[in-house]
């Protein structure tokens, strides 16, 4: 479809109709901040308004982008289009959410079927029941499921949980790992670990979250050998930000022995894992099972939702018993408004129908692997100290790192100091690059860049020459040298 400019867009129209804003500045002196100021008025103008009604203007943290951010209007495929008349190759992928990419069409017509029967009955229904039974068919460690409405409320309710059902306080987590934005998860979240990365989280939490460093066994034995009290380990199983810090081959057993051993719970964050790394999530690929299992993001097929699954007697603290003792002191309260919304089991039904089979996978990851090696070709080829690095649909940029190994990295198992590996590298480099990329039509997060089945190998090409003539921008600009 021909998308119209508007009028507005100042950079050159492409035979599709859309435009790159780089190609018709490409031979001016102007910095990158002032032609996106230029190429995206509409969206700069919608940031005004943005900001007398949300503080800073956005809406969630990882949108804000100064000067401004990039209002979408559309998005298809591996595509998105802006209010500016501007065509992005899309990955954020709905923060990880669109495995299956922008309105697949299976999905669009599950929802569209729903949408007409109504959207929340305040009662139980036939697709809650499809739903969950598809949770239960892929996820191995699933004896029972309870749907939330999100990642934050998965993870909450997993520790919950491991609290009720061991009767004791503690949490480990490991520095780094985000699991969600509630006050138990928060600690540890981003360096330095050691001081609460946001206000506001009463002294309790701050002492019942214990911090241990990521793939440390030792560390993680002393915690236990030393606290008694300690309900749950929890753990993003491929890593911190999925592939930010990855898990060290065998860790994972590891720390199912080592809980296993101290009668510690094991929960898997499988928000961003789950029906991503295999149909099964990261639990089937490794094939170490956790107790509990946090799942939101594809589970809900790009709308609302989330889940925790695992096992039944662990579940059994949310059941109605015969027994009002056990009803009144024992049982967990859970509401929540849209547990189970029709319109996301349609969409989450449809979704999970089709990573069943795995090969929407096998595609995201295939594109993800080709970016990872493009990317770093590109990157020798500007003779910069970056790398890209990741797995499975996952890479990451890392600005300006001091390891030698990037020309024979196998992208698996990264020893770099893992608090640079979270951060990044400087984040005025990653404005630059993301601002240099949105001109060259790619937006990518710079915390969790994720492919879909919807991306092709053109998509990769024309990724590949965006960071070339972004980079090229950026030393001319001596942002690089
Ligand atoms: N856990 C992990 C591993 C996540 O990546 C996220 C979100 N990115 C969450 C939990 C929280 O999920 P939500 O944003 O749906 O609350």
């Amino acid at each position: 479809m021909v998308h119209s400019n508007s009028g507005y867009g100042n950079g050159k129209t492409s035979n599709t109709g859309v435009v790159i804003a780089m190609e018709k500045h490409a031979d001016t002196d102007r910095s990158l901040v002032d032609i996106y100021c230029s190429t995206h008025p509409i969206s700069q103008q919608l940031y005004a308004q943005a900001c007398r009604v949300f503080p800073s203007g956005v809406t969630h943290d990882s949108r804000f982008l100064s000067p401004f951010p990039i209002y979408v209007e559309r998005a298809s495929g591996s595509k998105k289009w802006d209010v500016d008349g501007n065509e992005y190759i899309d990955y954020w992928v709905g923060h990880g959410s669109l495995l299956l990419g922008h309105g697949r069409p299976e999905v669009m017509e599950a929802v569209k079927a729903q949408l007409s029967r109504g959207t929340h009955y305040g009662a139980c229904h036939r697709l809650e029941i499809e739903w969950g039974e598809l949770v239960k068919k892929l996820v191995p460690s699933a004896e029972k499921v309870k749907f939330v409405s999100s990642g934050t409320e998965a993870t909450l309710m997993a520790l919950r949980l491991a609290r009720a059902f061991t009767g004791k306080d503690k949490i480990v987590k490991f520095e780094g790992h985000f699991h969600g934005w509630h006050d138990a998860a928060i600690p540890g979240v981003k360096p330095p670990f050691d001081v609460p990365p946001s206000p506001g989280i009463p002294r309790g939490f701050l002492d019942n979250t214990l911090l241990c460093p990521p793939n440390d066994s030792e560390s993680l034995r002393k915690i236990m050998d030393q606290d008694d009290d300690i309900a749950a380990v929890i753990i993003e199983p491929t890593g911190a930000s999925f592939v930010a810090i990855p898990t060290r081959d065998g860790f994972l057993q590891e720390l199912r022995d080592l809980t296993r051993q101290n009668g510690v719970l094991l929960i898997f964050d499988e928000v961003i894992t789950g029906f991503r790394v295999s149909p099964g999530g990261a639990q089937e690929f490794y094939g170490v099972m956790p107790d509990l299992t946090a799942l939101a993001k594809i589970l809900a097929g790009g709308l609302p939702g989330g889940a925790v699954a695992g096992r039944a007697d662990i579940m059994e603290y949310l059941e109605f018993k015969d027994d009002s003792e056990w009803n009144r002191y024992r049982k967990i309260y859970h509401p929540g408004t849209f547990n189970a919304n029709p319109l996301s089991a349609s969409a989450g039904i449809a979704a999970l129908k089709l990573v069943s089979s795995g090969e929407d996978i096998k595609k995201a990851n295939a594109v993800a692997q080709s970016l990872r090696e493009r990317l770093n070709e590109v990157i020798d080829k500007h003779g910069i100290n970056w790398c890209v690095y990741g797995q499975f649909s996952g890479f990451r940029i890392l600005k300006e790192h001091e390891c030698n190994k990037r020309v024979n990295c196998d992208f698996q198992a990264c020893d770099y100091d893992y608090t640079r590996l979270k951060t990044g590298g400087d984040p005025e480099l990653g404005r630059m690059l993301r601002i240099g990329m949105l001109l060259n039509g790619v937006d990518m997060s710079l915390s969790l860049t994720l492919t879909s089945s919807a991306h092709s190998m053109e998509d990769v090409d024309k990724t590949v020459a965006a960071f070339d003539s972004t980079l090229a921008q950026m030393k001319k600009e001596k942002v690089i040298k």
